[in-house]
């Protein structure tokens, strides 16, 4: 008797970094493995785009060195994080003129860290410093959770956190960690990523920036590492129905050149993709989303910034919409004189267009920066990612990866976890389907 038993065989559908995650771990565990990308490049919501002849990204990102299981995952399929991500300490600096505030975390053990680099922070006032320190003291005894979901304005409030503080501290973190500002961002989903990042060990609060385009730092890798294990991974390929097999219960994919059957499903498309494939078989909710842009500006390759990346002061009363520049020149020779701006929750900013906004952006640089050329780029382009991330509002309803059907599972970046829509929280997620998929019966 034949006791070998056939290999399960998985369809992931969508190469995001959620898919990625999941494929590759299904791979490293024995699976024939089937991955399905719709687009040509895979990364989704953090891929390379060509821009004026550069492989640029679809926006600027940023790790932590919370990202715990995206350093595995790299790890995972053959890259070394180390030289693939500039690690600096935790900071926040703003240019250097007038007021701006300097904040940085010493290398020094956590939580020594943040007490010191609060204190020698400049550009705060002692109060400022207080209520920085009696805001770490109180989510500490509070264990970093709230049993009753609020926004971030209100926890602010009731920390007692100074007007300053609010503006040049919390305000850009919460919009950067959760691409939703203070007054409708969910306060139990920004406490989870201070408690993972500023208050754990110093390395989980340091910031790691890409220095190679986001396909080449894991989903490009994560492709090959599920073909060298034997799967495949088709990218232009859209998946437009999914159906079930009641007899053996087998999947159904059908697309673009493809009528295939598999023997379990991880549906890892975005929300409104998911929504619209896995329509009568699992419900996804109906997020509120953010958009992103990021505006690119070439200059001079002689021009470089101080920092590899600063904040900016963002003020939409006097049109200035960007909320941090990176020199894409520090972290990639071959883009010197590139400076990346971002402007999250961006709905505002681009509503006179992308023409509008980058004129906008060279002058807030030009006036930030004390640089009257920067108002003049070479080219410059902004790209705006519409559904960037759910607005991560309080008590969100939050799918978990496994669905009421036998072999399909949920994977993405808005499924159930701490995380707000992060390329972490994406990872986290496709592991977790993958883990939980294996851990069922193969049928
Ligand atoms: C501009 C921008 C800036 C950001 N900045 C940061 C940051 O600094 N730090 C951070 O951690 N996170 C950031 N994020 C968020 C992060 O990029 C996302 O949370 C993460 O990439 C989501 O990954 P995902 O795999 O869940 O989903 P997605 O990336 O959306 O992946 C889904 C994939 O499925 C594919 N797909 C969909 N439908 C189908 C179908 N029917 N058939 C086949 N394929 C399909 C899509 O093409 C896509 O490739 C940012 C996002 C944006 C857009």
């Amino acid at each position: 008797m034949n006791t070998t038993r056939s290999r399960r065989n998985v369809a992931v559908i969508g190469a995001g970094w959620a898919g990625c995650a999941a494929a590759a771990e299904l791979a490293r565990r024995g699976c024939d493995v089937q991955v399905y990308e719709a687009a040509r490049v895979a990364g989704g919501r953090a891929r390379r785009i060509e821009l004026n002849g550069h492989a640029l990204d679809n926006g600027q990102h940023i790790l932590l060195g919370a990202y715990r299981d995206t350093l595995h995952v790299m790890h995972l399929v053959g890259l070394e994080p180390a030289s693939l991500l500039m690690r600096l300490p935790l900071q926040m600096r703003y240019p250097a003129h007038g007021d701006g505030m300097q904040l940085v975390a010493p290398r020094l053990p956590a939580p020594l860290h943040m007490a010191l680099g609060v204190l020698r922070a400049k550009g705060l006032a002692s109060s400022d410093k207080l209520a920085m320190a009696r805001f770490a003291s109180a989510a500490r005894w509070m264990d970093w959770q709230l049993n009753v979901d609020c926004s971030v304005s209100e926890l602010l409030e009731r920390f007692d956190q100074t007007a300053r503080l609010t503006r040049l501290l919390w305000r850009p973190l919460c919009i950067a960690a959760l691409n939703t500002p203070p007054e409708r961002a969910s306060a139990k989903v920004f406490l989870n990523v201070l408690r993972d990042s500023l208050a754990a060990k110093r390395q989980a609060s340091d910031m790691l920036l890409p220095r190679v385009d986001l396909s080449a730092l894991f989903p490009d890798a994560a492709l090959a590492y599920v073909e060298k294990h034997g799967g495949t991974a088709a990218c232009g390929v859209h998946v437009r129905q999914l159906s079930k097999d009641d007899a053996d219960g087998r999947w159904r994919v059908q697309g673009d050149g493809i009528d295939a059957w598999h023997d379990e499903v991880i549906v890892a498309a975005s929300p409104s993709h998911a929504q619209a494939l896995l329509a009568g078989l699992a419900s996804v909710p109906d997020y509120d989303y953010e958009p992103i842009t990021t505006c690119y500006l070439q200059y001079d390759r002689q021009v470089a910034l101080p920092h590899p990346f600063l904040a900016l002061e963002d003020d939409p009363e006097t049109r200035q919409w960007g909320q941090f520049v990176f020199d894409r020149g520090q972290l990639d020779p071959a883009q010197a004189g590139l400076l990346a701006v971002v402007v999250s929750s961006s709905e505002v900013a681009i509503a006179d267009g992308h023409e509008a906004l980058l004129s906008d952006v060279g002058a807030q640089l030009a006036h930030a920066l004390q640089m009257p050329a920067l108002a003049q780029p070479q080219w410059c382009k902004a790209v705006t990612e519409k559904r960037a991330t759910f607005a991560c509002a309080p008590n969100l309803p939050r799918p978990d990866n496994r669905t009421a059907h036998a072999g399909l599972w949920l994977a993405g970046d808005y499924t159930q976890g701490d995380y707000p829509a992060t390329i972490e929280g994406a990872v986290r997620s496709g592991l977790r389907a993958a883990s939980q998929l294996l851990a069922t019966a193969q049928r």
